[in-house]
């Protein structure tokens, strides 16, 4: 390993404004803009901010969720979407600026929210990502579950969830594989070796592609979902593609750690790249 690989290794950072530029070339393929409830940033600040990093583009992907009990349950509109992210492409085709910008949605739980999947599955999208945010009737970390359930509980229920979802298929990409380590921390992730290449294999057969997000990097220096661990199991068992993604709310988490998890596939001999029109192609 060269020393400036040992460096990126070691660089966990977790202030807010270290965040410079990336690799050139990478593509931040989870962002979540105005669109979803829980951001109030416009598509276009993030535009401006991947061209400052160097980013090649980036994915929307709004937060599609159909659960009554979520707070932003039918939040997403479509129609409103396209307009302005057309609107945006468009004036970024005059001024000239090469920045791909996608359009993609994070579906919670499709095996659970069906008839409203199928029915966004027909509209045109980039990418479709599924997700698994919900146990036990609440958010994984929320506090109310934290503090009823133990981690190992929380862990068992999630993955019986993502089980389901990774069988239920018909999307492109599977988010944030072990989640609740974002909240629950690292050792509460282990001892679940079997069924998550239970999944791994489940995905994999279906040719869905793993995203490898970013957020616990500067949440709780933790390393990227999934652990390296699990991205190992995945090349072993034969997957190879995955997406990276910084899971952004706001500007200065855009484009965040993506060059740690880029150097992380890279080593495991994982292809990183992106999806357009629903078809993944290598950085
Ligand atoms: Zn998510
Ligand atoms: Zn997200």
């Amino acid at each position: 390993m060269t020393d400036r690989e040992l460096k990126k290794e070691n660089q966990i950072s977790n202030e807010t404004d270290g965040n410079k530029g990336v690799e050139p070339g990478l593509f931040d393929m989870h962002v979540h803009s105005s669109f979803s409830a829980d951001s109030d940033t416009g598509l276009a600040e993030y535009a401006v901010r991947a061209g400052e990093l160097k980013l090649k583009g980036l994915c929307f992907t709004e937060h599609a969720d159909y659960n009554p009990g979520e707070e932003d349950y039918d939040f997403f509109s479509y129609q409103d979407f396209i307009i302005s992210l057309k609107n945006l492409q468009d004036s970024l085709k005059k001024s000239n600026t090469e920045l791909y910008l996608l359009k993609g949605i994070e579906y919670s739980e499709p095996h659970l929210y069906h008839r409203k999947f199928q029915e966004l599955k027909e509209k045109s999208f980039d990418m479709i990502m599924a997700a698994v945010h919900w146990v036990k009737g609440g958010f994984v970390g929320d506090q109310e579950i934290t503090a009823k359930y133990s981690p190992r509980e929380i862990f068992s229920v999630y993955y019986d969830k993502l089980l389901k979802t990774a069988k239920f298929g018909g999307y492109d990409v599977l988010a944030h594989f072990d989640f609740p380590r974002r909240y629950l921390g690292a050792e509460a992730a282990r001892g679940f070796a079997r069924i998550e290449s239970k999944i791994l294999k489940v995905l994999i057969e279906q040719d869905i592609v793993l995203e490898v997000n970013t957020s616990p990097v500067r949440k709780a220096g933790l390393e990227p979902m999934p652990s390296a661990r699990i991205l190992s199991e995945y090349y072993r068992l034969g997957g190879r593609k995955v997406i990276l993604g910084s899971d952004a709310h706001s500007l200065e988490e855009l484009g965040r750690d993506l060059d740690q998890a880029y150097s992380l596939v890279q080593k495991i001999g994982l292809t990183a790249g992106y999806f357009k029109d629903r078809t993944f192609r290598p950085c």
